[in-house]
């Protein structure tokens, strides 16, 4: 066989195995940008060569750009939206409404082309409907070529102009933006407060700006020697230079530009490099110094824990508006106190893994990298302090178990514009989708979890995986049936909580009877400690179809008991310990399980008459 046959079969098992997965197809682009940056009137002059393959088996006659900056004007969808939602982030609250002519954001095509072909589109708020020329058929590329002009808005949540914290730009959702198409469809949303949703590709971008600025973003510099550190005392104030910057493997650029920016650096033992940005402040500069080490740590624990980071470069730059997360970079505040910045960052950064290679629609499901994000900031974090906490997730189950309690709760599959509240959106996105991963923990087993975790972000890196998606590796992960799990947690506001009703006396034995309370029933464990040491008693659900194995560490007092088929309110625990030897019985011994009531979850307690008659 010749290597060139090889060669071929090889990438036909690849892309078999690939398509294997359900038949997962994905659009692709390639954007070519020159953007020409006036910092004077804070606007600029953009083209943008947009090559778009359609790996769709449809054929496509329109498509939609994202206009971003369209936002930012006063009677737009978001500055309504931010005034009349139930209660207002005080970071927007009508700041869009008043924003004055030179201070509101646009973009404004000048001139679009498909192939060499004018092409046909309106302007609605957010989005261009563009009707192509022709039309795009499956297994097919386009070339869009784009004249644009856009004017930077004054910095409200998250993109703009003249921070509070003095950076110059942060320049994100700054571009016309091709919306994406998938499996489920076009999104086109209009943008009216938070979550995006991208195409995969190559980003090539050029941006000439004055020479006193230090640029930091998405990507990899290709002329680093040309660009220098930005400004130097000898270059004159008017004169432009041209930073390069290539990303591949992105589904969105973001940048930030700054006059006084200091840049930190330092190479992971794997050889990623990562970079900071910030203002240079003393305060500021102390801070940052420190943050490397942590930041360090932070990758190497996601490396080792979660999937290892693929691109060659990441950048913590301060962007002067609370955290946000973008392909390869983070833009956060830079000021506040020292556990906070470490912890911003952390966030920010575990996002590449969950919303950066792990594309999840944000606006579809907002958990998906929220929540993940916050399971694992709290893991990394619970190390980087060596705090040790029984449950690392117990902030986020607390956070869950207020808003379910608050009446105010929504389905974790309302999209996130959609949330009648602001508090329901983010306690359902990151604590709510915390609690999944921590309680599906619990439910497979911790072992099997990993290994799973780790799985998911292999076979989906680069994609845009579903919850579905997530499901069958866990199920094919753990040999069960999750269904009732991912369908109530993600779908109902059902809650769980069980209780321990009676302990009674029966000869040599102890019988206890576990009532369940809640609406979702959960597999359980027990811990009973008596005079004879402790063990534990695991419970799983009949519709699990399966059990998890007994931890390691405490795989000689574990005992698995019968299925509990979940229609039934009660069941019964017989112990061979006496009554009178029993010191306390616990539910859930490892906090695994947001339990709305922790009143009824341990014996004695003030609820149940002890000893019983
Ligand atoms: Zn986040």
């Amino acid at each position: 066989m010749t290597k060139r046959l090889l060669l071929l079969l090889f990438i036909g098992a690849a892309s078999f195995a690939s398509s294997a997965q359900d038949g997962y197809w994905q659009q692709n682009v390639n954007y070519c940008m020159d953007i020409d940056f006036n910092a004077e009137n804070h606007t600029f002059q953009g083209a943008q060569s947009l090559v778009y393959t359609n790996n769709s088996p449809d054929t496509l006659d329109h498509v939609f750009y994202h206009l971003y900056f369209n936002a930012f004007q006063p009677g737009s969808m978001m500055d309504v939206r931010s005034r009349t939602i139930a209660d207002p982030d005080p970071r927007i609250a009508d700041r869009i409404n008043n924003l004055q002519p030179n201070e509101i954001g646009f973009h404004k095509i000048e001139k679009l082309t498909q192939d060499g072909e004018k092409v046909t589109f309106s302007v609605e708020g957010t989005v261009a409907e563009v009707q192509l020329a022709q039309p795009l058929l499956p297994r097919k590329s386009t070339t869009f070529e784009m004249k644009f002009n856009s004017q930077v808005p004054i910095q409200i949540r998250r993109s703009g102009r003249n921070n509070e914290e003095g950076v110059d730009y942060t320049l994100t959702q700054w571009y016309p933006k091709l919306a994406e198409y998938d499996r489920d469809g076009w999104h086109s949303e209009p943008y009216v407060s938070r979550e995006f949703h991208g195409v995969f590709g190559t980003f090539e971008v050029d941006i000439t700006i004055d020479s006193k600025y230090t640029l930091a973003g998405t990507g990899i510099v290709q002329n680093p020697n040309e660009v220098g550190h930005g400004y130097s005392e000898t270059t004159p104030a008017s004169e432009k230079t041209t930073w390069k910057f290539k990303a591949e493997n992105v589904h969105d650029f973001a940048w930030a530009a700054d006059a006084e920016y200091t840049h930190l650096q330092s190479t992971l033992s794997n050889g990623t490099e990562l970079h900071f940005f910030h203002r240079n402040d003393s305060i500021i500069n102390q801070s940052w110094t420190r943050l490397v080490p942590f930041t360090e740590q932070l990758f190497n624990i996601m490396n080792d824990k979660f999937g290892v980071y693929p691109y060659a470069q990441f950048s913590v730059i301060q962007g002067g508006d609370g955290g946000m997360e973008y392909p390869m970079c983070t833009m956060i505040s830079g000021t506040g106190s020292f556990g906070g910045l470490v912890s911003v960052t952390v966030h920010e950064a575990i996002h590449n893994w969950y919303y950066g290679v792990l594309a999840s629609n944000e606006q579809k499901y907002p958990w998906m990298d929220e929540g993940f994000t916050t399971f694992a900031q709290n893991i990394v974090l619970d190390s980087l302090f060596k705090r040790n906490n029984l449950n690392p997730q117990e902030r986020s189950q607390r956070s869950y178990i207020s808003n379910a309690l608050s009446g105010k709760e929504e389905p974790l599959s309302t999209g996130a514009d959609y949330y009648e509240t602001n508090r329901a959106y983010g306690s359902n996105a990151y604590s709510k989708g915390c609690v999944f991963l921590d309680q599906l923990s619990g439910i497979v087993g911790q072992e099997t979890f990993d290994q799973a975790i780790m799985r998911y972000f292999n076979q989906w890196k680069f994609k845009h995986p579903t919850p579905l998606d997530f499901k069958r590796i866990m199920e094919k992960a753990s040999n069960m049936e999750l269904d009732w799990y991912f369908d109530a947690w993600i779908g109902t506001t059902k809650t769980i909580d069980y209780g321990i009703h009676t302990v009674t006396s029966s000869g040599k034995k102890t019988i206890i009877e576990i009532q369940r309370i809640g609406s979702l029933a959960m597999p359980l464990e027990l811990k009973v400690t008596s005079e004879k040491g402790v063990q534990y008693s695991y419970i799983p659900l009949e519709i699990m179809r399966g059990a998890k194995p007994a931890p390691n560490e405490i795989s000689k007092d574990w005992k698995q008991e019968n299925d509990w088929p979940w229609a039934y309110p009660f069941y019964r625990v017989e112990l061979t310990i006496p009554f009178e030897s029993i010191k306390r019985i616990e539910l859930d011994p490892f906090q695994k399980i947001a339990d709305l009531d922790s009143k009824n979850d341990a014996f004695p307690s003030g609820n149940i008459s002890f000893p019983p008659k």
